[in-house]
């Protein structure tokens, strides 16, 4: 392993693109693979227990041991055919990552032999020594116990000779430790309040599912190098490094073609990828250097997310394989775009309707505009949630910073759409409404799918854009946990649909119509929510003043859009839809502001520990050599001729005093700001991370980064940004 730059740098003249080791077969021959689908269950099952099975996915009943020990041998059966010799419960908790705790299939038997064992209570429930994990206070030490719960509907699936089982993970009080709970609870929701919805236009719909459609955007940069940033290895992004001449200015990158050693990369990891069954599809260049995308078709939102977890995990240790290293960061280096993680969303019922796309008659576009505008409403109620659904130290930097969403939540719809909903909002009257005016208004919204079926009308500024049948909401940061934002949206979304019926049903019980009764809710809901739609360009200035006279909030840092969740009606919202109680959203709470110092102080040691080991040194030992300069040409040339002779040198020794102080007294003034802040409180501390101790950061790195630039390059000690970015 390297153990400096220039080390580092002479391993990339070597380095070849990996043959990859997927086979030269079509997908469809080994996708799923290594997942456990219900078809091969029913191989290895009793009908009666498949039934129990399905019967519990699908309708949430309860398994009996029995069906549990079934499916347990036939777990066992499959995976050790396949080479598993380990079983893990794999979970989600709120750490961000997975987390897995691996045992042996294998048993002694006490006679020197052993057998392979595996039943149902083992599938079922687990309990990992899990007092290590975040759990915000929910779970005593003395009762330190998590408990792992088998959730049937996410198959299970092989890594490596390790059968993997979702579960979820709570607390031995029964409390969600985790993202796959409560997204679960979520989805839930949304199901019963959008199917109560749907009663009003279809009585066959008795399910509504939720989609997601997830696009990942990541960085490479190569292992050597990143073996010695340790501002990178250390933290997820370059904490140093003055911006290169070439950024993303020429456009060049994004669809440009996708370099050789990296095509490799993606075609194993795809592999891998779809032996898991994630239906990955896309791979395109990002607009950065070194900066790519990858998508699957959508999936149900649980699945998706098990998924996206899975995925983020895979495209790591392929990496390795690969000599590269993915940074999945929200921002990795200043100057160029960031990274994201689009949240395509919809809903669709079971009878094969997308809730979200236009229909082809009146009565499916009028159902399709009661969802499209509860969710914009849902948005406007509860945009601040909904800003909080994503904030995290990372994308702290990425939100509003020019070429990301802004942290200001607001929706695009598009020309025709806005169009419309201007035209039901002025052309419903108050009252009780005539034959003619119902006529003419079911005509226009008749009219609706010719109009846009294939509008490619996008607006890629808008953090929640309707892209013609689905939203995609992309201000969720490329390493976060899709479940945080979907359990808000889903949230918020049920919230609205369950106060659309009870407003409605009040219509018709004063003797409106049915139809009548809606389309004047959604005339109310148009109006109320009209703030939060905008079409324009949300990178510009203008947005910010704009969206402050509209009264939306601007929440820049992640201390103050978490603030969100201390309010009493939030907190009622969630526990009334049963999806989190005020104690569980009091220690999300609580372990994401912890979350938040933890990485600033991680950051902040690191910054100082570069600064002064690295920097500093490197930059008076080059100062030295020009100070040797000086004083050696005026023995030379004699005091009056150096004068002349020494200028460029002498102005580049003070150029030096001039950062190094300013550097040093930012480092000093950030040991003692830590020190203050390490005895306040939490919430104290968070602020005080994002207010005083960023901005000291930045201080430290512009002197860092104006040395980097007048330092001999023979004596800088980190990788530069050029080389990172743009060697392959
Ligand atoms: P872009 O990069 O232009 O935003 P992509 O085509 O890369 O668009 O991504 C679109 C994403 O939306 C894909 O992941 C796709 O699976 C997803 N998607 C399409 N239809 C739906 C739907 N009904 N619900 C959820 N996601 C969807
Ligand atoms: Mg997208």
């Amino acid at each position: 392993m390297s153990t400096n730059r220039f080390q580092a740098l002479s391993e990339l003249n070597y380095r070849q693109p990996q043959e990859p080791e997927a086979p030269k077969k079509r997908v469809s021959e080994y996708f799923g693979d290594n997942v456990f689908a219900y078809f091969k269950m029913r191989e290895y099952l009793t009908d009666d227990a498949f039934e129990k099975l399905m019967d519990c996915i699908q309708n949430g009943s309860r398994i009996d041991r029995q069906t549990a020990d079934h499916v347990a041998a036939a777990m066992k059966e499959w995976s050790i055919q396949k080479g598993a010799t380990h079983y893990t419960h794999w979970f989600q908790p709120l750490t961000g990552s997975t987390a897995e705790k691996h045992d042996s299939f294998f048993k002694p038997i006490g006679d020197g032999r052993a057998i392979e064992k595996f039943d149902g209570s083992m599938l079922v429930q687990q309990e990992p020594d899990a007092s290590s994990f975040p759990s915000g206070g929910i779970r005593n030490t003395f009762e330190a116990r998590g408990y792992t719960l088998w959730d049937p509907s996410s198959p299970a699936f092989i890594v490596g000779n390790t059968l993997c089982i979702p579960t979820i993970f709570i607390s031995y009080t029964s409390h969600a430790l985790d993202y796959k709970m409560p997204l679960m609870k979520a989805l839930h929701a949304v199901d019963q309040a959008a199917t109560a919805v749907c009663q009003y236009f279809d009585k066959e719909v008795v399910k509504v599912n939720t989609s997601l459609g997830w696009e990942q955007e990541y960085f490479l940069i190569d292992s050597a190098l990143y073996n010695v940033r340790h501002d990178i290895a250390m933290t997820g992004r370059a904490l140093f490094g003055a911006r290169p001449a070439k950024g993303q200015q020429l456009e060049d990158h994004y669809f440009g073609s996708i370099p050789e050693r990296v095509l490799a990369y993606m075609q194993d990891f795809e592999y891998e990828a779809h032996l898991l069954g994630i239906p990955v599809t896309t791979r395109h260049n990002e607009v950065a250097p070194n900066q790519f995308e990858l998508a699957p078709m959508f999936e149900e939102a649980n699945l998706a997310n098990d998924h996206n977890q899975l995925v983020m995990d895979v495209l790591e240790k392929t990496a390795r394989k690969h000599n590269f290293r993915v940074l999945l960061h929200e921002k990795p280096f200043e100057g160029i775009n960031g990274s994201g993680k689009h949240n395509n969303w919809s809903l669709s019922t079971n009878t094969g309707v997308n809730l979200l796309k236009p229909g082809k008659n009146p009565k499916s576009n009028m159902q399709f505009l009661t969802f499209l505008v509860n969710t914009i409403a849902a948005i406007y109620e509860n945009a601040d949630v909904l800003r909080a659904s994503i904030a995290s130290v990372g994308n702290d930097h990425r939100l509003g910073a020019n070429e990301a969403p802004p942290a200001i939540m607001s929706v695009f719809l598009g020309e025709q759409l806005s169009a419309m909903l201007d035209d039901l909002e002025k052309n419903i009257k108050a009252g009780k409404m005539t034959p003619e005016d119902k006529t003419v208004l079911k005509l226009n919204i008749g009219k609706l799918p010719q109009v846009f079926l294939d509008n490619t009308d996008r607006n890629r500024t808008s953090p929640f854009a309707f892209t013609g049948n689905k939203f995609e909401f992309r201000a969720v940061g490329s390493s976060a946990n899709c479940a945080n934002a979907m359990i808000v949206l889903n949230t918020i979304v049920a919230n609205r649909l369950h106060q659309f019926k009870k407003d409605v049903d009040a219509r018709i019980e004063k003797g409106d119509d049915k139809d009548e009764a809606i389309l004047k809710e959604l005339q109310r809901l148009i109006k109320m929510s009209k703030a939060i739609r905008f079409e324009g360009n949300g990178y510009s200035d203008d947005w910010v003043k704009e969206a402050a006279k509209r009264g939306l909030s601007n929440m820049k840092d992640t201390p103050s859009a978490l603030k969100v969740w201390k309010q009493k009606k939030v907190q009622e919202m969630f526990d009334r839809l049963n999806v989190l109680t005020p104690e569980e959203v009091h220690a999300r709470y609580e372990i994401e502001v912890e979350n938040y110092i933890r990485r600033r102080e991680i950051e902040a040691r690191v910054t100082v520990d570069i600064a002064m080991n690295h920097i500093l040194p490197s930059a008076l030992s080059y100062q030295s050599r020009l100070v040797e300069n000086v004083l050696g040409l005026k023995d030379v040339l004699g005091a009056a001729e150096a004068k002349a002779a020494t200028k460029t040198q002498v102005d580049l020794i003070k150029e030096i005093s001039g950062n190094v102080n300013a550097m040093k007294s930012a480092i000093d003034k950030i040991n003692l700001e830590r020190n203050k802040l390490s005895k306040l409180d939490v919430e104290k501390q968070a602020e005080g991370y994002s207010l005083k101790v960023k901005p000291l950061m930045d201080e430290i790195r512009d002197n860092a980064d104006a040395l980097e630039m007048i330092v001999d390059d023979e004596n800088w000690p980190l990788p530069k940004m050029r080389e990172i970015l743009f060697t392959r």
